[in-house]
């Protein structure tokens, strides 16, 4: 399956644990076929913290995405992520955007992951990965969403 996986670190020596966090993945059986730019981002949520370096990378993995949670979460336990606050600084933030075409709404996973429409350093760079790429909840490409973003954010 092909999934996104959107990366992002706002503490330490940022870039060093994005490219770690894809050395662990690929330690896990996830293939990495794709790596967007790095982009340097305001905070979400807490702004008064260090900027975030934000990537996203598609990968192709055998792993069930509740397998892959698993993994991510694991990978986050690794690179020493801080869970003190909920959008405080972390060393690491993995977050998968989405699992092929599949919907899922657990308690536990949301896939596609529920915030992509409002975050630009998301739709970004899966404009640069996969344009056309179709958000399965909205039915529309990435290029659509980004646009309708930046007109919500023009207006705002
Ligand atoms: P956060 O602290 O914002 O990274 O949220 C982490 C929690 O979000 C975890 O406990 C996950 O179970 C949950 N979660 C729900 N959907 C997703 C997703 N698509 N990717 C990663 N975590 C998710």
């Amino acid at each position: 399956m092909i999934a996104y996986i959107g990366l992002g670190s706002n503490l330490g020596e940022r870039e060093k644990f994005l490219k770690k966090a894809q050395q662990f993945m690929k330690e896990e059986g996830i293939t990495i076929l794709k790596c967007s730019k790095i982009r340097e981002t305001l905070p979400y949520g807490y702004v008064n913290q260090p900027l975030f370096l934000n990537q996203v990378v598609e990968v192709e993995t055998d792993l069930s995405p509740f397998e892959l949670l698993e993994r991510m979460q694991k990978i986050e336990n690794m690179l020493g992520r801080e869970r003190e606050e909920h959008w405080g600084p972390r060393t690491i933030d993995l977050d998968i955007l989405f699992y092929g075409d599949e919907i899922i709404e657990s308690p536990l996973l949301i896939v596609p992951h529920k915030e992509i429409q409002n975050r630009l350093f998301v739709l970004e760079p899966m404009v640069e990965l996969n344009a056309n790429c179709i958000h399965p909840v909205f039915n529309v490409t990435m290029i659509t969403l980004y646009e309708q973003l930046l007109e919500k954010l023009s207006k705002d």
